[in-house]
């Protein structure tokens, strides 16, 4: 199939105009969703995707925001799963979302306190991880092998780390992403551009392997939408359309600051857990100048809420671990947001003898329930490639559809280019970040839609915001953005700063009626 020509199938909130009749029904926008619909529409198959709320509502939006190599896998022997991780970081580092991820170093400090074990086995991770890096082929030029850092350069990296005792640390490499829910949002629009009808604000009431009942939420309509075959992509809301899957949540948790609580830090930190050898806390820079402080994992039984809370425990817990790494105190009045998500963890065969949550059900899964609806759940951010083009795997040879071979790891999302390219755009730096060589059609289609200047279109929305309005219009006109949260929550994440996102509300509402009177909508 040759790359999207001609006018995008839009995404679009409510099912006026959806297709009756499509080879496949995706249900779930999050990126296991989106990336469900990207590997159907690809290989030639009509698409219908929905998601209840919105892209990028669930799980996808409250990750740490990292693309992993499998080193977790590795330390419990799961070479395979291991090197599909560290497989899948380098597709979407080179090929398929250069423009959205970067590598990211990470540091751990090593004290005169740091246990002899710990030193050991973090200096043993690093070395296996570069391993793993080298069997997925991905150059060192994208991700550069772990080394030894001195006392002098481990506090220029991070100048807020506590000196006293501070001997240096470990320098190694991931991956980072720009935004979880933009990288949802870029695969859904993806999807689109080559056919698939993705639309928000659609409920599935009850699935079976050929058709799935509809309500959509805008309106209250309910419809059925017939299809060969329907993939259920719900995550942690799996249960609820197929009775043959069982999931025990976790739930993690992390911390908002602004960047100036740790002035200069230029790398994440892994921050030990104290009294554990092999935990920590990441301290995250994030490209918008926030810092991430995460994370928890606490079992999180009981009905699955709409959107998780954080509890004072855990940001107690967060803040005391990054207290005993940093010289200056951090304080509860410096959380400046919070959020908490839940990890689709699939039950598999109870909880291990520790009453633990079993690491093997972190491994996604493709099941087959006994109508034939497909569903996939459990994995990561990371490798929802795979877990896709698995979940087509299996909808394409159960119900006999004709479809090409999954052409993902080869197919770079909208905005995707080298590095070099990127770095030689002339359009505003967070605008190229967010979505690569497509900043150009950002703002030419805020131009036009609005009639206004760059100052405008292109000043930050507040000083410590720095959304554009050339942004939020291209979210209401190519991203399916239908309100005010679409746009501060999803489409750009000022939501996750409470005091930003009332600040940023006027400018969410004025591209909402910009975009209404542009004479294309
Ligand atoms: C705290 C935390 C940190 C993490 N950090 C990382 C990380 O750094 N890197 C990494 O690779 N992975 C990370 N993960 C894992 C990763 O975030 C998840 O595995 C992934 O986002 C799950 O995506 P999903 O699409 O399967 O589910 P979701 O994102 O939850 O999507 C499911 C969607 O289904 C929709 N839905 C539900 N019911 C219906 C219905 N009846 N009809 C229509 N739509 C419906 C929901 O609205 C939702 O949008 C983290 C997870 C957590 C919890």
């Amino acid at each position: 199939m040759s790359a999207p020509t001609g006018t995008p199938t839009r995404i679009r909130a409510g099912l006026s105009d959806a297709p009756e009749q499509v080879d496949l029904v995706v249900v779930g926008l999050g990126v296991t969703g989106a990336g469900v619909a990207l590997d159907a529409v690809t290989r030639g198959l009509s698409v219908l995707a929905v998601d209840a709320h919105d892209l990028a509502f669930g799980t996808s939006r409250w990750s740490s925001k990292m693309v992993h190599g499998g080193l977790r896998y590795l330390a419990q022997g799961q070479v395979g799963v291991a090197h599909e991780s560290a497989v899948e970081r380098g597709t979407l580092m080179k090929t398929t979302a250069p423009h959205l991820v970067r590598a990211m170093p990470m540091l751990i400090p090593l004290t005169t306190s740091t246990p002899a074990l710990q030193r050991v086995l973090s200096r043993s991770g690093l070395a296996a991880g570069d391993l793993l890096r080298r069997g997925a082929r991905t150059s060192a030029e994208t991700l550069p092998t772990p080394r030894r850092l001195s006392r002098t350069e481990a506090l220029a990296m991070a100048p807020g780390l506590r000196p006293a005792g501070l001997r240096g640390g470990l320098l190694g490499w991931d991956g980072q992403l720009e935004d979880d829910a933009r990288l949802v949002t870029t695969i859904a629009r993806t999807a689109a551009a080559y056919g698939a009808h993705v639309r928000t604000r659609a409920r599935v009431l009850h699935a079976s392997g050929t058709s799935v009942a509809l309500r959509d939420e805008l309106t209250g309509a309910t419809r059925t939408v017939r299809a060969r075959s329907v993939v259920n992509a719900t995550g942690v809301w799996a249960g609820d359309l197929a009775e043959e899957v069982t999931l025990r949540p976790s739930r993690g948790t992390h911390l908002v600051l602004r960047g100036d609580r740790l002035p200069g830090l230029r790398t994440s930190v892994f921050a030990p857990v104290p009294g554990s050898t092999n935990r920590f806390v990441m301290v995250l820079p994030q490209p918008d100048g926030t810092i991430y402080v995460g994370l928890t994992d606490e079992p999180a039984p009981g009905p699955v809420p709409d959107v998780p809370q954080p509890t004072e425990p855990e940001i107690g817990f967060l803040l005391d671990v990054v207290a005993a790494t940093f010289a200056e105190p951090l304080h509860r009045t410096d959380v400046v947001g919070a959020y908490a998500g839940l990890r689709p963890l699939l039950d598999v065969a109870g909880p291990d003898a520790a009453g633990q949550t079993a690491d093997l059900s972190r491994r996604h899964a493709v099941l087959t329930g006994r109508t034939g609806m497909v569903t996939v759940v459990g994995g990561k951010l990371t490798t929802y490639r795979r877990m896709a083009q698995d979940a087509v795997d299996t909808a394409v040879a159960g119900a006999g559809l004709d479809a090409g071979p999954c052409r993902t790891a080869t197919l770079p999302l909208l905005g995707a280019a080298p590095r070099s390219v990127l770095d030689a755009l002339e359009e505003p730096a967070r605008l190229v970040r967010r979505f690569g060589t497509d900043a150009a059609l950002v703002l030419g289609t805020a131009r036009e839609v609005t009639g206004l200047g760059d100052d405008e279109l292109l000043a930050p929305a507040a000083p410590t915001v720095p959304v554009t309005l050339a942004e939020l219009v291209f979210a209401v006109t190519h991203e399916g953005a239908h309100d005010v949260d679409d746009l501060l929550e999803r489409r750009t994440r000022v939501g996750l700063v409470g005091a930003d996102r009332a600040l940023a509300e006027p400018a969410a509402e004025r591209a909402l009626a910009l975009a209404a009177m542009s004479p294309g909508r």
